[in-house]
């Protein structure tokens, strides 16, 4: 089956597949995108990620031409099309333009693009065993700056604290904000666990409003788990019982290790392993 990808209410081939080089999405990462599950044939939490995709565009004064159910409507036949049962998406819009120069509203023609692949999921062994972290030296976009809550494809912050995280031998990066307290991984967000309660930081900490954050929390409350979204340092997640990584690629996984400390025991925790279960069985159910 060959792919089939979405362009301006086209399909083409993977090898058709193409925009022009002076859209301002590669010259200047200027645009926004999501990055969706698909679990049995279905989008989970399509509506919420076009929420936030039209709130990110709104926030660089992107308007995307087409309405949140036409949108719907071309994820499903995507998805549809390709044939997939288990999958990832990559939903882009771009500023457009046919011209050299910075200058936004001279694009007149945002490009859509809808690509519904098979996922590449991290290897079995990080969720059995934990990620080992490190601690980036570059710190997460001050909200000031272009704030994380934008799912922008200027991601080139997270993608310099990306690399010293694999220069350090580690596949995710935890991330700093300006204040030097804790904001999320390069690609997910981050909890701890201490004595029971589940915590993460809130959203003003400078973090991207992960669906799969809002799902956990959500599920952690319905099981009586005492959630807080407050600000935490490195010294809560050296300290914490456990700790782990939500991501819609990354779904729950374990973090047993942060900058040569064992987080607890060094092993998955009661907590993650149950939240685990529950967002199995959510994404299942729904
Ligand atoms: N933080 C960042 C920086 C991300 O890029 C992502 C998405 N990969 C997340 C958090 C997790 O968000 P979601 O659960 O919506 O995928």
């Amino acid at each position: 089956m060959p792919q089939s990808i979405y362009i301006n209410g086209e399909y083409f081939s993977r090898e058709n597949a193409k925009i022009s080089v002076y859209d301002h999405g590669l010259l200047y990462g200027d645009g926004v995108f999501e990055g969706m599950r698909i679990y049995h044939g279905k989008v989970f939490r399509l509506r919420e990620h076009l929420i936030r995709l039209w709130e990110s565009a709104r926030a660089i004064a992107l308007e995307i031409p087409m309405s949140i159910d036409e949108m719907t409507a071309a994820v499903k036949e995507t998805v549809k099309r390709n044939e997939l049962e288990e999958g990832y998406i990559r939903l882009v819009v771009t500023r457009g333009g046919n011209q050299l120069g910075l200058d936004p509203f001279r694009c007149e023609d945002p490009q859509v693009i809808i690509i519904a692949d098979k996922i590449s999921l991290y290897p079995e062994q990080y969720y059995t065993d934990g990620l080992d972290l490190v601690t980036a030296a570059t710190i997460r976009n001050h909200p000031a700056a272009l704030s994380p809550r934008i799912k922008s494809l200027n991601y080139l912050n997270n993608i310099m604290a990306k690399i010293e995280g694999l220069r350090a031998g580690c596949i995710e990066a935890l991330m700093l904000n300006h204040k030097g307290e804790v904001a999320e991984c390069t690609g997910d967000n981050i909890f701890v666990v201490k004595d029971g309660v589940l915590m993460t930081p809130p959203i003003d900490a400078g973090i991207l409003e992960g669906i799969t954050r809002n799902a956990v929390i959500e599920l952690a409350e319905k099981a009586d788990i005492d959630v807080r979204q407050i600000p935490l340092t490195r010294h809560d997640i050296f300290v914490a019982d456990e700790c782990f990584l939500t991501g819609s690629a990354a779904e729950v996984i374990p973090a047993v290790k942060l900058d040569g400390r064992h987080i607890g025991d060094g092993k998955p925790g009661p907590v993650t392993q149950r939240l685990n279960a529950l967002f199995k069985d959510l994404v299942k159910e729904e």
